[in-house]
């Protein structure tokens, strides 16, 4: 099928323009939702989306990026450049979609559209790795399933792909009928249906039934009559359907599995036939994911064997960059699992968000992009490289070292990954943010593992798109105009340092939050330029506060004339905050101090109050509102007096996590977010809304038989009455887990099964009770994540999650995750 062109003109029809202003010719081969993320402005479509934040405020960095194409349903910015196309609607969103739907019907291929509560992206991505040998495949790109997510994958179609594979995810009513009309399945798979996330939908069956709209004009729809709910064969979707199931009869129904080693043997009846297969996993999701596949293999008419054949290849899916801690001080960002223009953009764009080194490295394989030319595809990844800043270049493969000439800057080529490792001793990495990027079969993870640091076996896996969610979830709730602190003292609570903040300096927070000067030092030496509150200003540290341009808070008479003191005469309007005590009785000026800190800031031109402030000692306890309300009244009449006194106004702010949902008058200028951005608030039942950000793992070392009478570890506590096997793990309490745990107190997720603490907790490891579990040398344990979770920990040993998350020793490395 020949190409269609999209000139902004017919772009205008499409999608119903209202009105629309063609200043200059354009052919749009890219719709764009972020300013940030423009892989090539001239061919780029602006959709300035009302999403979490109103898309018409960006365009002026998409305009400075180079877009000159814009869709917005804001008349007001209608021509804002007269050298830019503009195409007016009512309802961005559904343009996006109205588009990708347009572009979907002009392609006659077969196209696997999948839903379901888990499970998407693996299906997604695993049945790519089974078909890519026989078709040329056009897929979503990571897990890109929204209302957003799935027009963007579905414009991708281009007139070489033969086979779709696009999944869709809907988190409420009347969602799929959209999402349907543009990917237009002819293959249909349900993955399961799970209990969780069930609001937003009034049943189980309601759930079902719209995430069955999918399919509705598919077919060939593959499903398991365990997740449908007892609706009868007859009333599911799909003109010809085929079952798979673990208890019922089914076309392809599983008899047994049996797990060997890390992987699974399992057998099936085959429309009335015994097969047999290997997948390479053993856990329960990946052994469904896995049977799902296979139906499908079978489905589309593959034999048993060859579908056996092609299942023991399956590789492990991994859509995140992580961020670690690499050799000679630099930072490594590895990517390691899929080269496409999409998800290079999405990486540099997370590169550029870093700031601690000054020098940032591509190291990048030949990418698989099909529809564009070699001189095409490598011109747009060097122009996309220039754009941000990245100072040197190392290219990996025959494709990208034929194009050595397009690129701008330091580069080094080699024609495969042997090559660029026997060369390694020579190379020079110190002091810079790698991001190491390559197609699959590259296998760029034997690079990343010679550029980071060894990471013993305890693990805090951090998780950004969480904590991203997590500020998006109270900015939510902010009325116009809030600014947000956010709260990264203690070392971000145990998350991490340049890191966090750089993350919400990317998300344009308006303050940062500290201790300590140390911790503002570092911070500043990392790059972070934001303005950073230092909330015990020591004398000690006055000098190296003004030298990296931290703001001090100052909490009584005696700090606040040592640091007026402490600056020279010349100075002018230096940034303080002032902190007042309505009720903590921690720090801060109370009534009394007024008359000597109005005396002390009118005689002195050298500082400038940018803010008062004071602090909640309950505002997530509804017994304690009464109180609350009293805190907030003195605040209000202590910061007017300053004000009075002082003939200028200054930012207020009180409220600290909890306050921001429960006491939603008392937003004032400012808002202080701390233990939200990590997942936690007291305020809120179940952290509902709230993102799990923080994973901790360790692993087992040693698996022991221990007999009734045999005592286990310290002070010989440990017993276990009937005998049995214990599994030691790499975890004490010098990495943060308290030795309170101990004694069946604490548990940990072994193989995803509860597993309790025996005997007493040592420094560096402890032993669990795995009796009648299978387990052995090297297997994951998980300390917490979002089914054992932080608040759980924490109400075992009768503290709260703050103190357990800053438990967390430093020696135990942070892995950053980003999507
Ligand atoms: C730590 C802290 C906060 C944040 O409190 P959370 O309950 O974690 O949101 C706010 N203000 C001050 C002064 C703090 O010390």
């Amino acid at each position: 099928m020949s190409s269609t062109n999209y000139s902004i003109q017919l772009i205008a029809e499409i999608i119903k323009a209202k009105d629309f202003t063609a200043q200059q010719p354009s052919e749009i081969t890219s719709l764009v939702i972020d300013s940030r993320r423009v892989a090539d402005p001239e061919g780029s479509l602006f959709f300035a989306l009302m999403a979490q934040r109103n898309g018409h405020g960006f365009l002026a960095d998409a305009y400075a990026n180079g877009i000159r194409n814009f869709v917005i349903s804001e008349p007001d910015y209608f021509k804002i450049y007269p050298d830019a196309n503009f195409l007016l609607v009512d309802d961005v969103l559904k343009s996006l979609q109205q588009l990708a739907a347009f572009k979907r019907s002009r392609h006659s291929l077969p196209v696997i559209g999948i839903t379901g509560s888990n499970g998407k992206t693996v299906v997604k991505e695993w049945l790519y790795q089974l078909l890519a040998v026989d078709f040329n495949i056009i897929r979503s790109p990571k897990s890109f399933n929204s209302q957003i997510g799935v027009p963007l994958s579905v414009w991708q179609i281009e007139p070489e792909h033969t086979l779709g594979i696009f999944e869709a995810g809907i988190s409420t009513v009347s969602e799929m009928e959209a999402l349907e009309g543009i990917i237009q399945p002819t293959i249909g798979i349900l993955t399961n249906i799970g209990e969780a996330h069930a609001e937003g939908f009034s049943s189980s069956l309601e759930k079902l039934q719209e995430k069955l709209k999918l399919f509705l004009h598919s077919d060939l729809f593959i499903y398991a009559p365990e997740y449908t709910l007892g609706i009868v064969e007859n009333d599911l979707p799909g003109k010809t359907r085929f079952s798979w199931s673990m208890q019922h009869p089914a076309d392809l129904q599983v008899l047994f599995i049996e797990p060997i080693e890390h992987k699974s043997y399992i057998r099936a009846n085959f429309r009335g036939k015994e097969i047999e297969c290997l997948i390479p996993f053993s856990d329960r999701a990946s052994v469904e994911n896995g049977v799902i596949c296979w139906a499908t293999l079978l489905a589309l008419g593959y034999t048993p064997e060859e579908a056996d054949l092609r299942l023991e290849t399956l590789a492990l899916v991994s859509m995140r960059l992580e961020l670690k801690t690499g050799i000679n001080q630099c930072s490594v960002i590895d990517d390691s699992y899929s080269a496409d223009i999409s998800s290079l953009a999405i990486a540099l764009d997370f590169l550029n968000q870093q700031n601690q080194h000054l020098q940032k490295t591509v190291i990048l394989s030949d990418l698989y992009e099909t529809g564009k030319s070699r001189q095409v595809l490598y011109g747009e990844i060097a122009a996309l490289l220039k754009q941000k800043n990245i100072g040197r270049l190392i290219g990996i493969g025959p494709e990208i070292s034929a194009c050595a000439s397009l690129f701008e800057m330091e580069t080094s080529f080699y024609q495969d990954t042997p090559d660029f490792i026997n060369d390694f001793p020579t190379q020079h990495f110190s002091n810079e943010t790698i991001l190491v990027k390559g197609a699959r079969r590259f296998e760029f993870s034997r690079i990343s593992k010679l550029l980071t640091q060894k990471i013993h076996d305890t693990v805090m896996e951090i998780d950004l798109n969480a904590l991203a969610g997590n500020l998006h979830f109270y900015k939510a709730r902010l009325k116009p105009g809030v600014k947000v602190m956010a709260m990264v003292k203690a070392f971000s609570y145990g998350s991490g340092s340049f890191e966090i903040a750089n993350l919400l300096q990317y998300h344009k927070v308006d303050y940062l939050a500290v201790a300590y000067a140390d911790e503002g030092i570092a911070l500043r030496k990392a790059g972070i330029t934001m303005p950073i509150m230092v909330m015990s200003p020591e004398p000690f540290a006055f000098e190296a506060i003004v030298k990296y341009k931290l703001e001090p808070e100052l909490y009584n008479p005696e700090i606040l004339t040592a640091f007026a003191g402490f600056l020279p005469a010349s100075t002018i309007g230096y940034p303080v905050h002032l902190k007042i005590d309505t009720g903590m009785h921690r720090l801060g000026f109370e009534e009394p101090d007024l008359p000597e800190l109005l005396s002390v800031l009118t005689a002195s031109r050298q500082l400038k109050v940018i803010s008062a402030f004071s602090h909640f000692a309950a505002s997530e306890d509804e017994r304690h509102d009464e109180f609350t309300k009293i805190q907030i009244n003195r605040f209000i009449e202590i910061s007017n007096k300053i004000s009075l006194g002082l003939g200028y106004a200054f930012m207020r702010h009180i409220s600290n996590t909890s306050a921001i949902t429960r006491h939603p008058d008392a937003q004032f200028d400012m808002v202080r977010i701390g233990i939200g951005l990590y997942g936690f608030d007291a305020g809120l039942k179940g952290n509902r809304g709230l993102h799990t950000v923080a994973v901790l793992k360790t692993t087992v070392t040693q698996v022991k038989q221990v007999s009734a009478q045999e005592t286990i570890g310290y002070g010989r506590r440990g017993l276990l009455p009937q005998g049995g096997q214990i599994a030691t793990v790499k975890i004490g309490y010098a990495d943060g887990y308290r030795r309170s745990f101990g004694n069946g107190i604490g548990k940990m997720l072994v193989n995803g099964k509860p597993a309790a603490t025996v005997g007493s907790i040592a420094m560096d490891m402890c032993m669990l009770d795995v009796t009648g579990m299978e387990v052995k040398t090297g297997d994951e344990v998980v300390v917490f994540n979002d089914v054992l979770t932080i608040a759980m920990l924490a109400s075992q040993i009768d503290t709260i999650p703050y103190e357990i998350l800053t438990n967390i020793s430093q020696r135990v490395k942070r892995v950053y995750f980003y999507e």
